[in-house]
């Protein structure tokens, strides 16, 4: 897996520059932008530091990596800083129990591209998505089944689709990091 590091531009709108604590999870999403690049979606995070602070509708938003249909990752934002991917006004009560009332300071945010509507990810995607997780798992002391969520588990936000319109998937996906991780516990990151 080839990590592409393209941080973002340090603003209030997708780089707060705020540590992020020991990362308690590992957050799932997809793009909802149907066969777009990863580099697009980052220089979406990117564009959105052009937003006026004194714009009620501001959108606050960004993730750590972003996963492309080939199998390409883009990293967004340095691993120990602060991503917006997982805010919400109300958060289910696991998520309240076991990643506290403001789970982005203590997340990992990884967002999947995918071809269609129907969000289902390619082979490539997801073989960069399991490597990438399970390196986190590892650095992290994390278990990968039960420490990887879905936005929707956190949030009940529509989103990855795919992973909950197919819990099935998102069961095989966390299977497949658990392997991944215990496979290969040196890693093979550059
Ligand atoms: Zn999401």
């Amino acid at each position: 897996m080839n990590i592409e590091q393209r941080l973002l531009t340090v603003n209030p709108f997708s780089r707060p520059g705020k540590g992020l604590q020991t990362a308690r999870g590992i957050v799932i999403h997809w793009v909802k932008n149907p066969g777009t690049t990863a580099l697009q979606n980052r220089n979406y995070f990117e564009g959105l530091k052009n937003q006026s602070l004194n714009n009620p509708k501001a959108v606050f938003a960004s993730a750590h990596f972003v996963v492309g249909l080939a199998g390409e990752v883009i990293q967004c934002l340095p691993p120990d800083e602060m991503a917006y991917h997982v805010g919400a006004k109300v958060y289910t009560p696991e998520a309240l129990s076991r990643l506290g009332h403001y789970p982005n300071n203590c997340t990992i945010g990884i967002e999947l591209c995918h071809p269609a509507w129907d969000g289902k990810f390619t082979p490539e995607t997801w073989m960069s998505a399991v490597e990438l997780a399970a390196y986190f798992a590892r650095l992290s002391g994390l278990d990968p089944l039960k420490d990887i969520w879905r936005h929707y588990d956190v949030t009940l936000k529509d989103c990855p689709k795919y992973f909950i319109e197919h819990p099935e998937a998102f069961e095989r996906f966390k299977l497949d990091v658990n392997i991944e991780k215990g496979e290969n516990p040196e890693g093979e990151q550059e």
